[in-house]
């Protein structure tokens, strides 16, 4: 399971993000959106992780 409580670095524009900042999106590929959610820089929207956030 990954880790779900940051801080995470973009790759894309080097920026630090933290949990409750990144911007959080519905997974691609069909995974429960209630389960899990996608994080994404909020400076340039390169997708950050994609976490777990069920029981
Ligand atoms: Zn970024």
């Amino acid at each position: 399971m990954p880790a779900t409580d940051g801080p995470f670095e973009c790759d894309s524009c080097g920026t630090t993000v933290a949990f409750e900042d990144a911007r959080r999106t519905k997974t691609m590929g069909g995974l429960d959106p209630t389960k899990w959610q996608t994080l994404c820089c909020p400076n340039c929207g390169t997708r950050l992780q994609t976490v777990y956030v069920g029981d």
